[in-house]
């Protein structure tokens, strides 16, 4: 079956589903983007997205494209038309088309595409293994709270991380903490048993998924400690996991050279593991 994207009010089999070389997200990019899960048909946490999609907006003073019962609407419509049932939406909006200028024209409507791919969203091999990450420098913008589609540094970071046959890239700023992964939050549990992830200010981007594992847990009588966690107190952790819309969460064995508890996946971070997932089947916190 050929995949459909959804571009700037039409559906549009792949080959075709092309936007102009003027859009500012090609040249500038000047624009937002979301990834939400499909679990059973149905998205993860759509609300929380939604809400986080009109926070990037807001922040880069870019229109929403649409209402959100027309998005809603659109993004079913793109699930349907791939016919899946697992996997996860992609949705990007940028300022759209215009002469190239890095000031705002004052004229272009904003672009919307879509697209959706089957995926199996927790994958049992990296369940059952766990993953390894490496450290790198947080060369960021000092906004990566804002889900700007601006991921060069991102890109750069996680092919790092390919090519020593890691997962992911935790980046750490100056002060030698562990900010994020380049696709995903980050997470360790201490030998005390805290489970620790950075806060959710400016330095990272608030995760739906952590956002949603944080509303499990709280619900289930677990605690969080949001605070900024240093790469040596990472390293000397009794668990480690990431969590993200496409892996969910995600056990780390091991941070560079360092292996992490017993190098399989930790108690802790499967029975977490277990609480989203359970928490994800059924739609989410907001099933708007
Ligand atoms: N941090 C960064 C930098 C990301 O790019 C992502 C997801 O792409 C996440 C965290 C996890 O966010 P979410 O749980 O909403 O997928």
């Amino acid at each position: 079956m050929s995949h459909i994207a959804y571009v700037n009010v039409r559906y549009l089999p792949h080959r075709d589903a092309v936007v102009h070389v003027e859009d500012r997200g090609y040249q500038f990019a000047d624009g937002c983007y979301e990834v939400v899960a499909i679990k059973d048909g149905i998205l993860v946490d759509e609300g929380l997205h939604l809400r986080r999609l009109h926070r990037s907006l807001d922040a880069l003073e870019i229109v929403p494209p649409m209402s959100d019962a027309a998005l809603k609407t659109v993004m079913g419509e793109v699930i349907r038309r791939n016919a899946v049932g697992e996997g996860f939406i992609y949705l990007q909006v940028t300022r759209g088309t215009a002469a190239r200028d890095f000031a705002f024209p004052k004229a272009a409507r904003p672009s919307l595409v879509m697209t959706a791919r089957r995926r199996t969203l927790s994958d049992p091999r990296l369940l059952a293994e766990g993953v390894s990450v490496i450290t790198i420098p947080d060369i960021r913008w000092a906004r990566p709270d804002i889900k700007s589609i601006a991921l060069l540094p991102n890109a750069l970071g996680k092919e790092q991380a390919k090519r020593v046959g890691a997962y992911e890239a935790w980046q750490v700023d100056r002060d030698g903490n562990i900010t994020e992964g380049t696709s995903s939050n980050a997470w360790i549990i201490n030998a005390d048993g805290d489970v620790i992830t950075h806060p959710a200010d400016h330095a990272i981007l608030d995760g739906v998924t952590r956002q949603g594992l944080i509303h499990a847990m709280t619900e289930a009588g677990l605690k969080v400690i949001e605070r900024p966690f240093s790469i040596a107190e990472a390293k000397a952790a009794r668990e480690a996991m990431l969590t993200s819309s496409t892996n969910f969460v995600l056990s780390v064995v091991r941070i560079d050279d360092t292996v992490i508890g017993n190098g399989q996946p930790g108690h802790l971070a499967e029975k977490l593991g277990a609480l989203y997932a359970a928490y994800a089947a059924a739609g989410g916190q907001d099933r708007s």
